[in-house]
């Protein structure tokens, strides 16, 4: 059976160093404060929100936030934006996604200042990982290397694949494996053979957005496999794109989900708002 990688344990080990941090930049007269803006009232947005500003609280960082109704329009998007970016006390700026179909994702994505984007998603963020300048990285794919770095899971020299290209996960993810030295391979819907490609990796990362999608016939013996996939079941219990029973029968190591990548997110939010803070001094 193969080991878990305890994200809960983990993300509270990163949150326990970040609260140490914040006191002492607390001390130096440093405060910290994220904003972090809603529109409309989509449940799952709102269960994000709320688990954001819990995380900020219990690190130490102050949030405020902005809940807009559903018909906001781009304008007054932007022109909340706009004010917040001028902020001097605003570290970081989080626009919870997806956003009302009548508003553009891209357009208010590139609107936050590059200075507080603590998502990571804004082109020039995007960039800077790319020619490995320092910036924001997104905050999953920053979490995953950061279960892999505390698990002892040797990344530098490995056979990485990761299964998904989008922007916010798969993406961001095979630059941070290729910062960390591995070969990597992105595979997608169009990829041919994906079972045989999946089947050569040391780290297998799984970002597809179909549950169980994975069994153990794309694992290698005693690969660690991370699961980012996040789905409710016919019984409505959480469930990934891994089919968890069959994999870990292989895998040397596993995330759970929940409990897995999922605490992780928050986790390196907190941490690019730390970093927000310290850059801007
Ligand atoms: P997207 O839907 O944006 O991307 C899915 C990717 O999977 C695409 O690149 C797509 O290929 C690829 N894909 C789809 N079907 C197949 C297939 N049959 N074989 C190979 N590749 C396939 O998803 P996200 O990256 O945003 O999210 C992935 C999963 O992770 C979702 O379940 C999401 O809920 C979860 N998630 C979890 C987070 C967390 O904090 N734990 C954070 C973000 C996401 P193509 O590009 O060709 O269409």
């Amino acid at each position: 059976m193969a080991d878990l990688i305890d994200g809960k344990v983990i993300s509270k080990q990163i949150k326990d160093e970040l609260k140490e941090k914040v006191a002492a930049l607390k001390k130096e007269g440093i405060e910290i404060c994220l904003a972090v803006i809603q529109v409309g009232n989509d449940t799952a947005s709102t269960v994000y929100v709320g688990n954001k500003k819990k995380a900020c609280e219990y690190v130490g960082i102050n949030s405020v936030s902005y809940e807009l109704p559903e018909e906001t329009t781009e304008e007054e998007l932007i022109s909340l934006i706009d004010r917040l970016n001028s902020d001097s006390a605003i570290n970081g700026i989080l626009v919870q996604l997806p956003l009302p179909k009548h508003i553009d994702e891209d357009t208010v994505i590139k609107r936050i200042s590059p200075d507080k984007d603590v998502d990571g998603f804004h082109p020039e963020s995007v960039g800077r990982l790319s020619i490995g300048q320092r910036g924001f990285v997104s905050c999953t794919p920053a979490g995953i290397i950061e279960l892999l770095k505390r698990s002892d899971i040797e990344i530098e020299g490995k056979e990485c694949v990761v299964i998904g290209r989008s922007n916010i996960v798969g993406k961001p993810m095979a630059m941070l494996l290729l910062r960390e030295n591995a070969t990597v391979t992105v595979c997608h819907s169009r990829t041919k053979n994906l079972k045989e490609i999946c089947k050569r990796a040391d780290i297998l990362v799984v970002a597809i957005g179909k549950p169980k999608m994975i069994d153990a016939s794309y694992v290698k013996e005693g690969a660690a496999v991370i699961d980012v996939g996040i789905h409710r079941n016919e019984n409505n219990k959480l469930c990934g794109d891994v089919d968890f029973d069959s994999v870990s029968k292989v895998a040397g190591k596993i995330t759970p989900v929940p409990g897995g990548v999922g605490p992780m997110t928050i986790a390196m939010l907190m941490n690019n708002c730390v970093e927000a803070a310290i850059m801007n001094e």
